[in-house]
């Protein structure tokens, strides 16, 4: 390393925050300004600037500037302004940025496998530069939060969910990967637009698609071995659960669209369960959906209610789904039921509009996960109001503008008795003088802790019952004071705390199943998951000396 790489190295640069001995040193005295910074105050000039810019893309473009020049700074402005700086590195803004990726691109950030690459994966991958890499995100960028299709550019959301390991669950920047498998786009805008930066041909798909990806799973085991986590994300919806059931019994993999979203969902109804003081298998469920999200929720629901002790069969019997074509029946007029649906189709008359399934079911619980707005209408609300004393609602599709109601619009219709919670934040609604707090079910909560657990404890699989434990774990970590004001989660703020209690069980529990291959297995799992953490603390750079006798050391 020459003197100037330790300014010029994100990992390694301190600014204005380098000592006057280290920076002579390190042979940089001079090339910096003549003023000494500590990190907080360097932290409250990048938050002043970041409140400059007017356009939330304009800040995220500046985020993505400091992580290029200063990876500590960068992560502790993250890590302890989650509220404020979570909207910018992740959804909503996250979205716009890989719209304008093109636009916007300054550096390379993660790694670009494309098609042509097929049969040289692992060339590609040992042009990493990390040799220690734990976590890898991966998206063919077919389906890019609810925006579609936006193939290479969908980089930015591994990029992100990578950033939020970091920040939330403390796992170190150079173990995570973040990748794009560009197959190509079939996105007519960007195959036209002059500043795309992927392949600019359609999708690959069929068997050329399977064996590349094929080939993808297997360079990153023999580049990074067997234990590396390769999370899935925002791949369409046919290809993310045929992915899930071909790999997860056969790599360290989970997909966060499906199953992230579950665990999240699920625990949401379970800090509602404490609130009603009820079981799962107490409720009638009705989904507006069977996507990823609804089928992902619904299959952990079942596992989870078999819990309770009911057989599988009861379990699915309390679970109804409408997806596009209206209430999921098994004598549906043309093209049948397909994939994970099957198992909710029930023998019932083909039934079209919600409203109507509503009143026929009389559901306790309404799940929206359909990206279909304003689809609980007054009227649904106000029947699901006149069925249940406290019923509960979750508009969970995202964006904001998707949700199937607002938070106003469910305590409204319900006197204030909904218990509700949505995938995009809304603020507090005071209703007949007293303020409720609408949960929000973000999957940040979920996958971060996930990852940590599974990392820290070496495990080779993630079954379903990790979700399901996570799941327990954050539904307990909501006080009672919370739940009595409508809130289903923990404040946003606690987030890393929960991320860690969230590892830490997972790590127990893998211990006592068998699962964990990290030995000797620790005496003390807390301890041990918190001295594995990143700390985005200044480090001395300075090679430490130490003495010995004046005798044996002196060459006078
Ligand atoms: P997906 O796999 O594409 O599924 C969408 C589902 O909606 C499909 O089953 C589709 O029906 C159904 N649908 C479409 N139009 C409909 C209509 N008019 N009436 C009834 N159903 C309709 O998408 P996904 O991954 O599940 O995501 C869905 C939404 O959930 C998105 O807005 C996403 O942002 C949100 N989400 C939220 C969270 C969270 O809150 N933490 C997490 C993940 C996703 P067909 O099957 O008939 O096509
Ligand atoms: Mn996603």
């Amino acid at each position: 390393v020459r003197g100037i790489d330790n300014v010029r190295e994100t990992r390694l640069n301190k600014g204005m925050a380098f000592t006057l001995e280290e920076r002579q040193r390190l042979g940089i005295h001079g090339l910096l300004p003549p003023r000494f910074k500590t990190q907080d105050e360097q932290v409250d000039l990048c938050l002043k600037n970041i409140s400059r810019y007017q356009e939330d893309l304009n800040k995220f473009i500046y985020l993505m500037g400091l992580q290029d020049r200063n990876e500590r700074l960068f992560y502790r402005v993250l890590s302890e302004n989650v509220e404020q700086m979570m909207p910018l590195v992740y959804t909503p803004t996250v979205g716009l940025a890989c719209q304008k990726f093109g636009l916007i691109y300054r550096r390379p950030r993660g790694l670009f496998i494309t098609i042509h690459d097929k049969g040289h994966i692992y060339d590609v991958m040992r042009n990493w530069p990390e040799q220690d890499v734990r976590a890898i995100v991966v998206t063919d960028g077919e389906r890019i939060l609810g925006l579609g299709d936006l193939g290479a550019q969908g980089m930015g959301i591994p990029v992100g969910k990578l950033s939020l390991y970091t920040a939330l669950a403390g796992i170190k920047p150079q173990q995570c990967l973040p990748i794009v498998l560009d197959v190509g786009t079939n996105n007519k805008d960007l195959l036209n637009d002059e500043f795309y930066i992927g392949l600019k041909q359609n999708r690959v798909t069929g068997e050329a698609y399977d064996e590349f990806v094929d080939e993808f799973m297997q360079a990153a085991v023999r580049r990074y071995g067997q234990k590396t986590l390769i999370q899935f994300e925002d791949f369409g919806n046919h290809n993310a659960f045929r992915f899930l059931d071909k790999y997860r019994n056969k790599y360290c993999t989970f997909n966060d669209d499906i199953q992230g979203t579950a665990s999240v969902a699920v625990a949401g109804l379970l800090a509602a369960m404490r609130k009603l003081n009820t079981k799962l298998s107490d409720h009638t469920f009705l989904f507006l959906g069977a996507g990823e999200a609804s089928l992902g929720i619904a299959n952990l629901c079942v596992m989870a209610m078999e819990q309770e002790g009911l057989s599988s069969q009861a379990a699915h019997d309390k679970i109804f789904m409408v997806d596009s074509r209206g209430l999921i029946v098994k004598n549906r007029p043309e093209g049948g039921v397909t994939g994970h649906k099957v198992d909710y189709a029930k023998d019932m008359e083909p039934m079209k509009n919600l409203g109507d399934v509503v009143k026929k079911l009389k559901p306790s619980a309404l799940i929206g996960a359909a990206a279909q707005p304003q689809a609980f209408t007054a009227e649904i609300l106000k029947d699901m109001g006149e069925y249940n004393k406290e019923p509960i609602i979750f508009a969970l599709s995202n964006p904001t503008s998707m949700a199937e109601c607002t938070a106003e619009q469910a305590y409204q219709a319900t006197q204030g008795r909904a218990v509700f919670a949505s995938g995009s934040p809304f603020a507090p609604v005071t209703i007949n003088g007293k303020t409720l707090y609408p949960g929000q079910g973000n999957n940040a909560y979920i996958f971060p802790g996930v990852a940590l657990g599974v990392i820290a404890s070496g495990m080779h699989h993630i079954g379903e019952d990790v979700f399901l434990r996570a799941a327990e774990a954050l539904a307990k970590m909501v006080t009672d004071q919370e739940l009595d004001v409508g809130r289903l989660y923990p404040p946003l703020e606690n987030i890393r705390d929960v991320s860690l209690q969230i590892a830490v069980q997972l790590a127990e529990h893998a211990y006592k199943t068998g699962e964990a291959s990290t030995y000797p297995q620790p005496a003390d799992l807390n301890a041990f998951v918190r001295s594995q953490l990143y700390d985005y603390h200044y480090a001395n750079p300075l090679e430490q000396v130490y003495p010995w006798p004046t005798r044996e050391a002196s060459v006078y």
